[in-house]
Order: C-alpha cells, then sequence, then structure tokens
C-alpha cells in the first residue's frame, strides 16, 4: 500500500500536471469507487469545474476545484492517478477517467479497493477517516512534544500506535518498521514504557526515513508507481523491512519476522530492545 512517500511522489506529478486544467466530461468504468455519490452526481458536479491543485493529508490525496465540491481519494493497494498527455499506450485498469480540456487524468487501479469521495471544497469533509487524521509524520507538528504525552497515556503496542492514523498520518507497515530499527525499538514495546529521550529518537527516525523514502521517489515492492509511471527505488535503502533471515546491516544479528498488530514485521532482536 502507498504510504506518504508514495501519495506524495504521485501528488507532486499531478499537481504540476493538472492545476488550471478544466474538466471537460469523466468516463465512470467503475462507479462502486465513488463512496458517497453516484456517478451521475459526480459527473453534474466536477464536469466545467477547474482543477485548481493536488493536495495531500497522510495517504489521502483531494483533488481541489474551482466549484463547491472537490475529490478526496485514497488509494489503498493498488490505486493510482496518471495524467495521459495522448498518444502514448493504452493504460491498463482504467477505472475512472477524467477527460481534462489537455489530456486525462485516469484513476487506475488493479485490485479495485480504492476510494473516492466527493467532499466540500472548505470546511470538514465529513469523512472520518479524513478529517480525525492525526498530523503528518514529516510535518512540524509532529514532535517530541506532541507525541510523547500520547505514549503515556496508553499502553498499547508502538508498531500499533504507529499505524494508528489519528495518532501520526501517513505511516503504513515498510515505513513504520524502517522507523522502529532507526531508533532501536522493538515493535511490541509498550507505549508507556517508552522514555522521553527515546520518544525523541522516534520522532527523529520518523522524520528521516519519510525525507529518504520522498527524495528517493517512494518505495517500489509490488507494483507502486508514481505519476509519470516511474518507479521508486527507495526499496534499495531499505535497512530492515523484507530482510528477514538477513544479517542485521548494523550488528550482524538476523532479522526477525513476527505478525503483529495484524502485519508482517520485521526487527533485529539485537538493536531494539
Ligand atoms: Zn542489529
Amino acid at each position: 500500500m502507498p504510504e506518504l512517500p508514495e501519495v506524495e511522489t504521485i501528488r507532486a506529478y499531478i499537481d504540476e500536471k493538472v492545476s488550471g486544467r478544466r474538466i471537460d466530461d469523466i468516463r465512470v468504468c467503475l462507479p462502486r469507487l465513488i463512496k458517497n455519490s453516484s456517478a451521475g452526481d459526480m459527473k453534474k458536479t466536477l464536469i466545467g469545474r477547474t482543477i485548481t491543485a493536488c493536495s495531500r493529508r497522510g495517504k489521502y490525496l483531494l483533488l481541489h476545484t474551482d466549484g463547491p465540491y472537490s475529490l478526496l481519494i485514497h488509494l489503498r493497494m493498488t490505486g493510482s492517478l496518471i495524467y495521459d498527455a495522448g498518444g502514448g499506450e493504452e493504460i491498463r485498469a482504467q477505472r475512472i477517467v477524467f477527460l481534462l480540456d489537455t489530456g486525462k487524468l485516469i484513476y487506475r487501479d488493479i485490485r479495485t479497493l480504492g476510494c473516492l469521495w466527493l467532499v466540500p471544497s472548505a470546511g470538514l469533509t465529513h469523512i472520518k477517516g479524513y478529517d480525525t487524521l492525526g498530523p503528518d509524520g514529516n510535518s512540524p507538528e509532529f514532535t517530541t512534544a506532541y507525541v510523547y504525552p500520547r505514549l503515556k497515556g496508553t499502553h498499547r503496542r508502538i508498531k500499533s500506535f504507529l499505524l494508528d492514523q489519528t495518532q501520526v498520518a501517513g505511516l503504513g507497515n515498510i515505513y513504520v518498521d524502517e522507523a522502529l530499527f532507526r531508533a532501536g525499538i522493538r515493535p511490541s514495546r509498550r507505549c508507556n514504557h517508552i522514555s522521553r529521550v527515546t520518544a525523541g529518537r522516534l520522532c527523529d527516525a520518523v522524520h528521516a526515513v519519510l525525507a529518504e523514502g520522498l527524495a528517493h521517489g517512494g518505495t517500489t515492492i509490488r507494483n507502486f508507481v508514481g505519476g509519470s509511471g516511474r518507479e521508486g527505488n527507495n526499496q534499495d535503502y531499505l535497512r530492515v523491512y523484507g530482510r528477514e533471515g538477513q544479517p542485521c546491516l548494523v550488528c550482524g544479528t538476523e532479522i526477525r519476522y513476527v505478525k503483529q498488530a495484524g502485519r508482517g514485521t520485521h526487527y533485529c532482536p539485537h538493536c531494539q530492545t
């Protein structure tokens, strides 16, 4: 599933390509992906509007228009947005196509688990997962002062805390495992057993892994490609995720793999306590 760096990579590309473009028509090949509106209502609301920007919060993309409604998108497992200037190869798994005054914006999705919603252009979206997002893991608001009191207040395990989008937005399985490795924290550690100093280290690690992921254009494990169709190369820089059975890059101990918070979890039993 695309996490913050992958979604941000798509956002930057799409923002550059479609800002200022008018929506002339919409082809809805799979209406059930639109969660709070019919295909007809979406067309009525968006056709004729101009896209003003593409922004991101957590793993959500927001396609802003100059009208009263904008489009909120969650890519889930295999969703992606592609800009097609025309004349290229046919793109597979096109689910919703926005015909613009120049080119096409294509929502493609192989496993069709993605979600799109029409939301008010201003104020709350009333989409629960979006309105309740915590600060982005790479934002100035995600600090030790923010996270430490929240860790103190719960005995849940740190991995599930970091995956909780209401606490910190944008992290998924890959970047959580990487951040915990950098911070030297065992994924099963109880939040309230983490000291202020260690919480500071964790904060720094979250910022660092997200910044590196962004710098590398995202992580391509199975099928993530940025909006331009280029794969990210952050997978070449992962230190613990996907390395089960291989020696730890720091101490040489074999990296372990366990199921935790329902997710495959990688850690070094020596470096992470
Ligand atoms: Zn180690």
